[in-house]
């Protein structure tokens, strides 16, 4: 019988061999490998039809050496603790790697939202918040939303800690809508921030943007950013793919002279699902689902699930492809990872390519806690600074060190955390 995914038992498995890399010695291994807390709890909610009903919560946070706690919070009906344990600690990775003064950390509710009514969300939200209110806050974890959570659910819990604590702490939780503690930037934040990165990857490789061409999976947020950003600078996407709804299946749809965007953002979802029909009638060919990574491109970007491209379809990306910035978690399985590496393709890794959504987070949580907004130029400035460091920072130690740029990301990440909390003296 196959052993069930344990993303912990991954996540854990990926720190021992950086562990290795960085020749760390036993005690900072046994502390890093581990959350350092975790809390586990049940949540009564009085239901609709007055019954009351026990959810049970979890918060882990993974590692604050370097600062307050920082990760989303899930509701989802699967959400195990073991789940949470891992996205805590690539959390702390990932903020570390952009040198966010943050820790990582990950919350989640076991409940399916589609059930619940809008009353029942609410004293969920703030049950949560009871729940942990002495544990979490602007100075020690700050949540955020994740899969199935939303702008509501974060102004609740904030109203929530705010009639515990009495006074307005909107540092507490970002996510937050723009007008009522929310960043300007944060919707455009995770694709520009993918955009960012790819520029300075064609820097180096001496490639003009005016010169590529780019394919994308995935036609929601950070794909619709990305394609914005990377037009600007002179690219042309030629190939976006997307969920059809009706069809249960993906479509590609393909341009050759180049997609536009605000046209197909007219005929799109808000799910970014394209009309299959409205496409047809503006000229765009539609092809296979897979089709997005076979095409001859220099850059594919992979901006809509994990575990796309993989053994199986690894060979069918194009020779004419030289970058894959990854702007959905885990798109690149680690033997097709391998196998692209191999041949030379510069895979941009998601903890560095789709950072600029924490980065943005952190952005918020600074204002929120002054208390004094930022313009979108201000934020998006900062963002491309923050986001085009971490590149740098990554790409010389890739050289240096002759690594992958993941491998790069993860020594330096890994290493600043075991840093400090070696220098607070705790290992
Ligand atoms: P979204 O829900 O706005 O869009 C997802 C897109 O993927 C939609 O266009 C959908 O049709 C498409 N899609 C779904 N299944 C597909 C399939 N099988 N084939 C092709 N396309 C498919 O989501 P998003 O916010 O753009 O996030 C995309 C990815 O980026 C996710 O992996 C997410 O975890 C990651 N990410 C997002 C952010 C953020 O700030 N939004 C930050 C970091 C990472």
């Amino acid at each position: 019988m196959t052993k069930p995914f344990n993303a912990f038992a991954m996540a854990q498995a990926q720190f021992d061999r950086v562990a290795d890399l960085l020749e760390l010695s036993e005690s900072p291994r046994a502390l890093l490998r581990n959350p350092l807390r975790e809390y586990h709890f049940s949540i009564p909610v009085r239901m609709d039809d007055s019954s009351v009903r026990v959810f049970s919560g979890f918060r882990v946070q993974h590692n604050d050496a370097r600062g307050p706690s920082k990760g989303g919070i899930r509701f989802h009906p699967q959400e195990t603790v073991d789940t949470v344990r891992a996205l805590a600690m690539w959390m702390t990775w990932k903020c570390s790697l952009l040198d966010l003064p943050l820790g990582g950390g990950k919350g989640g509710v076991i409940c399916d939202p589609h059930e619940l009514s809008l009353g029942e969300q609410e004293r969920l939200c703030r049950g949560w918040v009871r729940q942990l209110a002495r544990n979490v806050g602007p100075l020690s974890d700050v949540p955020a939303p994740d899969v199935m959570t939303n702008a509501q659910h974060m102004l609740w819990m904030l109203d929530e800690y705010e009639t515990i604590f009495g006074g307005h702490y909107p540092g507490f939780i970002t996510g937050k809508p723009v007008g009522m503690g929310g960043s300007l930037g944060r919707k455009e934040a995770t694709g520009f921030g993918v955009v960012f990165t790819v520029r300075e990857a064609l820097k180096q490789l001496k490639i003009r943007p005016d010169d590529t061409t780019a394919s994308i999976q995935g036609f929601g947020n950070v794909a619709q950013h990305a394609i914005q950003l990377y037009e600007q600078l002179g690219g042309k996407v030629t190939c976006v793919s997307c969920w059809d709804q009706r069809d249960g299946c993906s479509h590609s749809y393909r341009k050759k002279d180049g997609v536009a965007l605000e046209e197909l953002r007219g005929i799109t979802d808000r799910f970014g699902g394209i009309d299959k029909t409205k496409a047809a009638d503006l000229g765009y060919e539609q092809l296979g689902g897979d089709a997005w990574l076979t095409q001859e491109v220099d850059i594919l970007i992979p901006a809509a699930l994990e575990n796309q491209i993989n053994a199986d379809n690894a060979s069918s990306v194009s020779k004419s492809v030289k970058i894959i910035a990854e702007g959905a978690n885990g798109p690149t399985t680690p033997d097709a990872n391998d196998q692209l590496v191999e041949r030379g393709v510069l895979i941009i890794p998601d903890f560095l390519a789709n950072a600029g959504g924490v980065t943005c987070s952190y952005f918020e949580q600074v204002q929120s806690n002054m208390n004094y907004y930022w313009t979108r130029d201000e934020v998006l400035g900062k963002l491309d600074r923050t986001v085009t460091a971490a590149y740098l920072d990554v790409s010389e130690m890739a050289s240096r060190r002759e690594l992958s740029l993941r491998d790069a990301a993860s020594v330096i990440a890994v290493s600043r955390v075991a840093t400090a909390c070696s220098e607070r003296g705790w290992v």
